[in-house]
């Protein structure tokens, strides 16, 4: 009993939340909750912002001469600026009249407690020689530098060895201690014996995990409560590894049986959550697919025959694109030349995609290239990959909110939504690499980069 008295107090909106949360968990869908921050922007504070020009990225459309009502952490009124100023009264106004603002970007693929990985070493490195707090700590300068590029939120799927340091860092966040975006976040992730590092160390040597290592149903389901248990919002899970190219298709080894990955997603359905697969090659791929996973991470090996099936099946597609091309000439000269080979299957991909209608959301794995690198470069080879512009800001906006079950908090600039937007100077639609300079951040009502 006093374990569950703990629970509530901490979940801050009560007992009514879980109630809500549960009815919709039984209900079959699943709606994200963005917790509000006690420390943060408490209501009653209220500003106008008189955007000159306004992304509608629910319509995909720009809108001129807008205001936006904020009032304590949540977008109150959208409209025209004089209808706006005359409605609200006194109210501060911040301008950027001669800017483009949209709604807060959401990166549906990164890694807070990892700092680059381009070569096994450096991924060793980390798990041999960091311990969790201090991963945990760089994780909080990693998630400001993420929302300092205009990404007021995150999937971050896996920790990488660093257990379930990323519930710390998203509960630090939403109690206000540190900056931060809303975070998805989750855990462990699985894999099984063998396929996942560290590797190649003497048998003697009992040497950390980068998943939790399961095999065979009960362990999985288990797994998966545990996850849960201690706060994943997602299962992430590896399909496969070992990439290779045969008859001009990208193959893989695959990690789980059938009967195992179909456990992992049905468990983690069970419990009212989504799963993300790690999938590059097309075996990953299609295995991933028949076990009825919710997001297929990478697809580098995606051909018409499966791109197809994600469309038939309305699975989301992250590609992750930038992170491949940062990570190809590093991985090849180490031995994987394979790498340099998905860069153009990648591209290939993207453009049958998104030519077939696939759900794509944005996602970067930044954690695989150092948070030093802005992951808004994605946007970039989005573009010259086959998108238009207003389509690579849905997919980071709504697209990627709809994929978490957050579009009633998340993923657009309308009454009732969490204050989450940013602004860049100039028009990102003509030029799209404007959007790795984000000059104007506010997340949850609070300005966090002017
Ligand atoms: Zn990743």
């Amino acid at each position: 009993m006093h374990k569950v008295i703990v629970a509530l107090k901490r979940t801050g909106s009560g007992l009514a939340l879980v109630t809500a949360a549960l009815g919709l968990i039984t209900a079959g869908v699943v709606t994200a909750r963005i917790p509000r921050s006690p420390l943060q922007n408490k209501s009653g504070t209220a500003s106008i912002i008189k955007a000159g020009r306004l992304i509608d990225v629910r319509n995909g459309r720009v809108l001129t001469d807008q205001g936006i009502l904020i009032e304590g952490d949540r977008i109150k009124q959208v409209g025209p600026i004089s209808q706006i100023q005359s409605g609200a009264g006194s109210v501060p106004t911040i301008d950027l009249s001669s800017a483009t603002v949209m709604p807060g970007l959401i990166d549906c693929h990164t890694h807070i407690l990892l700092q680059g990985d381009i070569t096994a070493a450096d991924y060793d490195d980390q798990l041999l020689k960091d311990s969790i707090p201090f991963r945990a700590i760089r994780a909080t300068v990693a998630v400001k530098a993420g929302l300092m590029n205009g990404f007021t939120g995150m999937r971050d799927l896996e920790t990488e060895g660093a257990m379930y340091a990323d519930v710390d860092v998203k509960r630090a966040i939403n109690l206000g201690y540190i900056d931060g975006p809303h975070m998805f976040v989750a855990t462990r992730a699985l894999s099984s014996t063998g396929t996942y590092p560290l590797q190649g160390y003497s048998w003697e040597l009992k040497v950390p995990e980068g998943v939790q290592i399961v095999d065979g149903v009960n362990e999985i389901r288990k797994a998966v409560r545990e996850q849960v248990k201690y706060g994943a919002d997602w299962i992430k899970y590896y399909s496969d590894r070992r990439y290779y190219l045969k008859d001009g298709a990208l193959h893989s080894w695959v990690n789980f049986t059938d009967e195992e990955a179909k456990a992992i997603v049905d468990e983690t359905h069970r419990l009212g959550k989504k799963v993300a697969a790690h999938a590059i090659g097309r075996d990953g791929i299609a295995s991933a697919l028949r076990a009825g996973v919710d997001s297929i991470e990478h697809g580098d090996g995606l051909d018409d025959e499966l791109i197809d099936e994600l469309v038939n099946r309305s699975v989301y597609w992250c590609p992750t694109i930038f992170v491949g091309v940062y990570v190809a000439e590093g991985r090849a000269a180490a031995g994987a030349p394979i790498w340099n080979k998905m860069i153009d299957l990648e591209a290939r991909a993207f453009n049958k995609a998104v030519k077939k209608g696939v759900k794509i959301v944005f996602g970067t794995d930044a954690g695989g290239f150092p948070w030093t690198e802005n992951e808004a470069k994605e946007f970039n080879y989005m573009v010259k990959y086959g998108m238009t512009p207003m389509q690579a800001i849905q997919s980071a906006t709504i697209n990627a909110a709809t994929m978490l079950g957050a579009t009633d908090e998340l993923g657009s600039i309308e009454p009732g939504r969490s204050a989450d937007l940013i602004a860049v100077a100039g028009d990102p639609l003509t030029d799209i690499s404007l959007m790795e300079h984000v000059s104007f951040v506010m997340k949850s009502g609070k300005v966090v980069k002017k």
